[in-house]
């Protein structure tokens, strides 16, 4: 039976609010999840541009108490994803605990308890306070002159409008990361015409994405079928990303590989405009089913480097006086990281608030709790493995110390937050770990930028495990909250 005097609130509902709020319904422990849209998913929901595809296996992309058997294909498009999350939220009656279209605007802890407030006016109460509020949510937009005066439609690619037609328009696609490549490679074997403006060639993975078999399909199915995938899968992952965190022949491999895409341009100037002049995997590598190689050197497709001078009612011109006339703008810039749980006003011990305690650097313990928030948690906060552990994997590790945090501070009657101490600790191996990584060495990246040190996992999935698995209690405090009412 849920005990009622014990509250957990979630601020979220993409894949990590879901797979906590399973988690806590299968604790029994009161809990309800604000959700500031009026549909689950979160980047699935929000990212509808045509070519998105999943980046990672669509199997690894799975909750795994809610397998999937059924996959179209090796990496799944967004909307199966949607649909997967959606279905799973409602199957297993998440939605219930949900309170959609409730923005989180502000969240205190004051007298050993969490005040949340929505931006309906309402408010809760609440002893743990869980921020799943995306990694990749607040959508950024350019800072180039003009941007206001576009007289077409013009959008950001996480705000894709579909109400405007393909045919018969120039589109223009800013922006050479993930979403970039893969609007950009979908437009451009759509027919439309289509300029993309990049300022950096991408390290891009050109990549088959067949449709799965129902061999495969059968497999999953057989008596200690999934189980025996499931260890191959995870096996793979620490094997196959070795590369990203130590130098070596499978690092040289690598770059080989992909040095080898760059061949199926035959235009030398248009593979020299596309040739990366960093290390192969310093930023997240744009997955391309459809070969956006092939797809830029047809002859709807061009691609303009260089930096934008600024944007007219007609186009863009660019810093060398080109003008390149448009009718559709999209912005495939990216979301503000860094805005994590931001533009919420969280207020920790003694009034100290987010913004102030991240002003000189970005911070976390394990990526999941910070010194001075008590009972605060977040799901894919600071130093998670953004790049190289499958997410729900790494939720699945996160969530298990998060929950083992809360039993732990519920039978003391108490508030844990980590000690300042183990935080450092904690910050201090990763310091030591990114020398020889792939994410050091003048690359820039959305995970380095304003941080001495980029902001994620420098270690394998293995390591993951192992650090929540083995987060001994003694590197939090658990601060007195007084009897439960
Ligand atoms: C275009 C794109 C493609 C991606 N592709 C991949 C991929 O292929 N593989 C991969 O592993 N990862 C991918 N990612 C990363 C992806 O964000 C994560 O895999 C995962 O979806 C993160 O889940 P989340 O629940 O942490 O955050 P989100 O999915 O961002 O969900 C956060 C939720 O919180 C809600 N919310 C935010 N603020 C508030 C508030 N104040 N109050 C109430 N609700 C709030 C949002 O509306 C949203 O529903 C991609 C990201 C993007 C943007």
């Amino acid at each position: 039976m849920a005990d009622r005097g014990f509250r957990v609130v979630i601020a979220g509902a993409g894949v990590a609010g879901l797979f906590m709020a399973e988690t806590l319904k299968r604790a029994g422990l009161d809990f309800a999840v604000y959700e500031k849209a009026e549909e689950v998913g979160g980047t699935w929901r929000d990212n509808t541009f045509p070519g998105l595809f999943v980046d990672v296996l669509s199997r690894q992309y799975e909750f795994p108490f809610d397998p999937n058997y059924n996959w179209s294909r090796k990496y799944a498009p967004a909307p199966e994803i949607q649909a997967y999350i959606s279905k799973v939220a409602r199957r297993r009656r998440l939605t219930d605990f949900i309170r959609f279209n409730e923005e989180v605007t502000a969240a205190h802890f004051t007298d050993g308890r969490w005040r949340i407030e929505t931006a309906r006016g309402n408010s809760d109460v609440a002893d743990v306070f869980i921020c799943a509020t995306g990694f990749l949510h607040q959508p950024k937009l350019p800072d180039i002159p003009g941007r206001e005066t576009f007289a077409g439609p013009s959008f950001h690619s996480a705000r894709w409008d579909h109400s405007v037609s393909y045919a018969g328009k120039r589109w223009g696609v800013i922006g050479s990361g993930a979403s970039g490549v893969q609007i950009t490679e979908a437009l451009a074997w759509a027919g439309c015409d289509v300029t993309q403006f990049i300022r950096r060639a991408q390290w891009i993975h050109i990549r088959d994405n067949p449709n799965s078999t129902w061999r495969e399909r059968l497999k999953l199915r057989l008596p200690g079928g999934y189980a025996r995938e499931q260890r191959r899968l995870w096996q793979m992952i620490n094997e196959g990303d070795a590369w990203r965190l130590y130098p070596g022949p499978q690092r040289e491999a690598m770059e080989r590989e992909y040095r080898s895409y760059l061949d199926y341009i035959k235009d030398p100037e248009l593979r020299q405009k596309l040739t990366p002049d960093y290390n192969l995997g310093c930023t997240r590598i744009p997955k391309s089913d459809r070969n956006y190689y092939e797809a830029v050197q047809r002859p709807n497709a061009h691609i303009v480097k260089g930096h934008i001078d600024h944007i007219e009612p007609r186009g863009i011109v660019m810093a060398d006086g080109t003008h390149v006339p448009l009718d559709v703008l999209v912005y495939a810039t990216g979301f503000d990281p860094h805005a994590y749980m931001r533009p919420m006003n969280v207020t920790g011990l003694n009034g100290v608030t987010i913004d102030e305690a991240w002003k000189e650097k970005i911070y976390s313990y394990g990526g999941v709790a910070l010194p001075g928030f008590p009972n605060l948690f977040m799901l894919y906060g600071p130093f998670s493995p953004v790049n190289n552990v499958p997410v729900p994997l790494g939720l699945e590790q996160e969530i298990s110390l998060i929950m083992r945090l809360i039993r732990e501070a519920r039978a003391r009657r108490a508030a844990a937050a980590p000690t300042i101490a183990a935080t450092e600790k904690f910050l201090a191996r990763l310091a030591a770990a990114f020398p020889g990584t792939v994410w050091v060495g003048g690359c820039k990246n959305w995970y380095t930028s304003r941080q001495p040190n980029p902001v994620l996992w420098p270690f394998p999935q293995a390591a993951h495990k192992g650090f929540f698995d083995e987060a001994p209690v003694e590197d939090f405090e658990f601060i007195p909250t007084g009897p439960v009412d």
